[in-house]
């Protein structure tokens, strides 16, 4: 099958800052992977970069084989940003359903709004992520780990091919963060592609196939056993913040 998406020696700066350097990198069908790399090591430039929020300085991307530049169909590709803290602002109090409505929001056209036909496909996102019986609620009356599962399935509702998660579980407890993994291992048995952007090395362990180390420039992209097998990678990484192997 053909990869989902290519990023063929891309590049970025802000302003003189070079925080990617000809990196390439493919995300095949049913892919869980995992971008790996310290903070500031150009993780979520590189998502922003794949989705379309930023373009590259140097290099093209291809989504569904399509040139970034040409693609239109954005509800293919669900996200789940580091920074959704308006979603949960209590000044601004959306209910749960409202949140995950505004997923939905990529596959409309003027006017786009949200009416008694998206129920079912509501419904059906916050069931997924076990949250339907609290769509009323507000969302920060919510838990760390409740409110991930609501921009989950706020990700997950326009039905995409692709779930991009940066940092994910940042502010959640372990035992939510453990619920949240075993969530994402079930999207991606049932055919769901997924890559999520971490620091947290530990979390690249059980459901993960595929591993991306980034440090401004790609230094590893390959199974997740290759990545386990390696004893060089695992003696750098649990060394030390910085990933310096070289394997490309
Ligand atoms: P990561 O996700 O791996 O933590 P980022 O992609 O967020 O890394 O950031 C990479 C580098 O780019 C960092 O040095 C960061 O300070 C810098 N950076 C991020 N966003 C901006 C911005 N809007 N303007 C200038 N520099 C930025």
């Amino acid at each position: 099958m053909a990869p989902l998406v290519e990023v063929k020696e891309v590049s970025f700066k802000y302003g003189h800052l070079q925080v990617l350097e000809r990196v390439s990198l493919t995300i095949e069908p049913g892919d869980f992977l995992a971008i790996i790399g310290p903070n500031g090591s150009g993780k979520s430039t590189l998502i922003k970069i794949i989705l379309g929020l930023l373009e590259p300085t140097e290099g093209e991307v291809f989504l569904f084989g399509q040139d970034l530049r040409h693609f239109h169909d954005w509800y293919r590709l669900g996200y789940v940003p580091q920074k959704a803290a308006h979603m949960i602002d209590p000044v601004f109090p959306l209910t749960v359903e409202e949140a995950v409505s505004l997923g939905l929001l990529s596959r409309k056209r003027f006017p786009r709004l949200i009416g008694r036909a998206d129920r079912p496909a509501i419904k059906k996102a916050l069931e997924t992520v076990e949250m339907a019986p609290h769509g009323e609620r507000r969302i920060s009356e919510l838990s760390g780990g409740q409110q991930q599962r609501v921009l989950i399935a706020r990700a997950i509702v326009s039905a995409p091919d692709i779930l991009f998660l940066d940092e994910p579980t940042a502010g959640v407890d372990a035992r939510g963060q453990d619920r949240f993994y075993g969530l994402l291992n079930q999207l991606n048995q049932k055919g769901l592609t997924i890559v999520m952007v971490t620091h947290d090395i530990s979390v690249v362990s059980r459901f993960v196939t595929k591993v991306a180390c980034l440090n401004r420039r790609l230094y590893f992209h390959g199974s997740h056993e290759e990545f386990c097998s390696s004893p060089r990678i695992r003696e750098l990484i649990a060394g030390e913040d910085h990933i310096i192997v070289h394997r490309h």
